[in-house]
């Protein structure tokens, strides 16, 4: 079973290289050498390699030409506009359809999701913080799945938005806010209240927005 045990240590070493990044470790921008990451993490290249590859494809590394591998600069200010402003087009149309394709199963799911994020945000570790990005990602995910639209579920996944913006607000750490606004997004998907459920996600786009406002001033 050599392959899954190798398997199993690209994991460990993604998640290692993953963390860091998201908690700020390697700094956005900074370079990252496999020479480097061998020394620290004690492991071969190889796992190293492929786990910076998994990244790149995350929109977390860059890969530069006879540079190599850096950290992705912080999302400057017309990009974040832009982001949002796409997010806005497309996510609380995305929940308005979804509340009406709700079902127990995919309720359960989601409410499971919002779940685990209430428990990561009591630890204070930056573990926790890394793993509610991905949950957060992964929420918004998969009410975009149940919305339907798969072109438009690819294009908001491409984007890395949450990696992105928890990166950015590292330092603030506002994230019970967006908690109780995932609960009111909750309930009206519950209810198949598809007009609750669209102004429910415009509105915590828009204070999630708001609340990374300060990260560059
Ligand atoms: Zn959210």
């Amino acid at each position: 079973m050599v392959i899954q045990r190798h398997k199993g240590l690209v994991e460990d070493v993604y998640e290692a290289i993953f963390n860091k990044l998201m908690a700020l470790d390697i700094a956005p921008g900074a370079r990252i050498t496999v020479d480097g990451l061998v020394r620290e993490l004690e492991v071969s290249q190889t796992p190293i390699r492929e786990a910076l590859g998994r990244l790149e494809g995350e929109g977390l590394v860059v890969k530069t030409h006879l540079v190599g591998y850096s950290a992705a600069p912080q999302i400057t200010r017309r990009h974040f506009d832009e982001l949002y402003e796409l997010r806005l087009l497309l996510e609380p149309e995305g929940a308005r359809r979804a509340a009406l394709s709700m079902n127990k199963e995919r309720l359960g799911r989601l409410t499971e999701t919002a779940g685990l994020m209430w428990k990561l945000s009591g630890s204070k570790e930056r573990l926790g913080y890394s793993g509610f990005a991905r949950l957060d990602a992964d929420f918004h995910d998969q009410i975009m799945e149940i919305a339907g639209n798969e072109l438009i579920r690819e294009t908001l996944t491409h984007l890395h938005t949450h990696f992105h913006i928890f990166r950015l607000m590292y330092h603030a750490r506002v994230t019970e806010e967006a908690l109780s606004e995932h609960e009111s997004l909750l309930v009206a998907l519950s209810g198949g209240d598809e007009l609750g459920a669209e102004r429910a996600m415009r509105e915590h786009i828009e204070r999630s927005r708001q609340r990374l406002l300060i990260a560059f001033e």
